[in-house]
Formats: structure tokens, sequence, C-alpha cells
């Protein structure tokens, strides 16, 4: 329930119901929902077989982001985005989410619109059904959290947990990119659409121009680069392409950086790995950025978190069928390395020699 701090705002004059009312006006009806919002609990029902994935998240402000960077449709997007992403990569499909959000009493009501029509979109472009969630009132900014539900047939499940040696390292889409949009707006650069509030500091200040547009000049592709971190894509049709053929023998998203999310499938699958550094897919636009700011681009690639791709690996007879399988989704693949047996993931160079790295996820706010 909400409970407001100042009887003045317009969160408190719309009242609890006045809000849960306006959160979802814009939420359909799903095949599979018996019941949706409105009662104490949704009913749902699922085909015959199938098993449930569920996976949540919570995106806090001022830790995994902040509203002078962030506006609120594509906040809306991204917090339902990053948690099909992780349906995605069990090779799931995506069916169902809750959305519960914690309040600061004077934020507007614009801005929480705003989160709704974005959280709907993405819902809409990946048939997710709104089932329910809550609200209440917080005092220390605001808090989203998402809980997803997806479904497969138990035999197509890919875990984390089945690379085999020899198998190949595979990545969907460029790395990296997020990891520099970051970089960017971290430096001032305006995001693609207006903020929603202005982001304090002399470095932000200066790099805008005095009409308050966006200030991109002189970078390359800082648009792009900044949309990957802000309105990111989830993988869903080549995992599932690739699920559905039964070719990746284990998957993750790449929410940390490729070299720590890797990591966790060589650990779980009780195996290692090399990563060859000059075989990480950089974006054109990422390519054309590190002249601007004095970043290691292959340690960004390794390292930089919420690209949201895929990391997959697969038998190595199956290189064809993976080329071909992804190719109706209009998304690239790239083979990184090699699972090995032995313990530990290295990143090495084209000669095999250790490329130096620290071997850690991205932090963003640290
Ligand atoms: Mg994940």
């Amino acid at each position: 329930m909400i409970v407001t701090h100042s009887s003045s705002s317009a969160l408190a004059t719309l009242g609890e119901f006045g809000l849960i009312s306006r959160i979802t006006s814009g939420v359909v009806a799903h095949e599979g929902v018996i019941t949706g919002i409105g009662d104490d609990a949704a009913v749902t029902v699922s085909p015959s077989g199938m098993h449930l994935l569920t996976s949540t998240d919570m995106l806090l402000e001022d830790v995994h982001f902040r509203r002078s960077w962030h506006d609120p449709y594509r906040l809306g997007r991204k917090s339902l985005a990053v948690s099909i992403s992780d349906i995605a990569a069990m090779g799931g499909v995506p069916r169902r989410a809750l959305l519960s959000l914690a309040i600061p009493s004077d934020l507007p009501l614009d801005f929480i619109d705003e989160i709704m029509r974005g959280f709907l979109a993405m819902a809409s472009e990946h048939q997710v059904a709104l089932i329910g969630g809550d609200t209440c009132a917080s005092r220390s900014g605001l808090v989203i959290s998402v809980t997803i539900m997806g479904e497969q047939h138990p035999d197509k499940i890919v875990r984390r947990s089945g690379a085999q040696p020899d198998d190949d390292i595979w990545v969907t889409g460029t790395l990296g990119d997020a990891a520099l949009g970051l970089k960017l707006v971290e430096r001032g650069f305006d995001s693609t659409q207006p903020p929603c509030s202005q982001p304090s500091g002399s470095a932000k200040q200066d790099s805008r121009s005095q009409s308050g547009s966006r200030s991109l000049s002189g970078v390359e592709g800082a648009d792009a680069l900044i949309s990957r971190l802000l309105d990111p894509v989830p993988r869903v049709s080549v995992a599932l392409a690739l699920t559905e053929a039964g070719l990746p023998t284990a998957m993750i998203d790449i929410s940390d950086g490729v070299l720590a999310d890797y990591g966790h499938i060589a650990e779980q699958s009780g195996v290692g790995g090399s990563i060859i550094i000059d075989d990480l897919p950089l974006s054109s636009a990422f390519r054309s950025c590190p002249a601007h700011f004095p970043v290691l681009p292959h340690q960004m690639a390794l390292s930089g978190g919420e690209d949201y791709e895929l990391c997959f690996t697969a038998h190595r007879s199956n290189r064809q069928k993976i080329v071909d399988c992804v190719k109706k989704c209009g998304v690239a693949v790239t083979r990184i390395g090699i699972v090995s047996s032995c313990a530990g993931v290295v990143a090495v160079n084209q000669d095999g020699t250790p490329f130096s790295i620290r071997n850690e996820g991205f932090n963003h706010f640290t």
C-alpha cells in the first residue's frame, strides 16, 4: 500500500487505489491469464508438460540507474528487458511478469506514467502479460522490482552447467557498448531522449549547449552506445532459435561482462576456457570512441556490464548450423574462444599469449 510522506504531493492526492488504477490502465488481456490484476492473486494456466522458469530483478535509483540519465520511458523498458533476458538465457519463452514499485512521494505522476508506457511497450513486444505486483512509498529513491515467469519444455531448457571441453564459446551482437555508453553519460553526454531532470556537477553542465540540447559532437555513434545502456534489447529470438535447434550446451546472458559471465558457465560446468581478445565483436561506434576517452577497449569489451547479449557454448561440429540458425534473427554471432577441461578462464591474444586483465565484472557505480 502507498503510505505517503507529504499530503501535498500528487501521489497523496491520487491515493493507493487511484495509483494502481492509473498504473494498470494500459494492461491488456493475454492468453493463459484467467484472472489478472484486481484479485488477491492472479490465476494462470500453462500448456501441459511445460516447466516454469522464474527470475526476479531489482533496479534501485542511484545504484542501477539515475534519474538524471535515464528517461522514464526507457527505464520502464529496461526494467522488464533485463528480466526477459534472463528467461531467454535459459532458452525459455517469457510469459508473465509482476511489477513492484517503491515510489518517493515527490516523484511526478507523469514519470510513473512513462515508466509504465515503456514497461508495457516492452511487454507487448514480447507478448508478456503483467499479472500483478505491489506499490509502496519509498523514503530513499525509486525502486523497481520485476519478477518474470517463462516456460519451456523440460528437455529444451538450457542451463549454465552443460558446457563440454572443446566446445566453442560464442556471443551474440557486440560487447562493451553499454559500458562505453555509461562512460559517456558519466562524462556528461546527454542521453538521446531529453532527461527528466538536469544532472548536477560542473563537468556535466560544461558539456551541454546553452539551449540544453544534447552535446554529442566529436563522438561518433554516441547515441547508439548510450542507447545500448539505457534501452537494452533482450535476445529472445536468437535464444529461442538456438534452443529449438538444440544447439547450445550452456547459455547465460551477459549482464556483468563476458569474462565474468562465461566464468559462471565454466564454474557450473566444471570446465575452464580461453577467450581470444582479437575475436571479441566490437561495434563501429565502440571502435570509434576510444580515441576520445582514455579507456582500454578490450578490457571494457571483456568486463563491461549490461550488454545483455548471450554467451553460449556449442559443439564445434555445429558451427555452420549456428550461423544458419541465427541468420533469420538479424543478430550476429561470433566465436570468441574454446572451452577447456582445466579450470580457470583466461583471455589470450591471437598468438596464445596471455592478455593482462582484471577478471571482474564491470561495476557501474563504484
Ligand atoms: Mg542472467
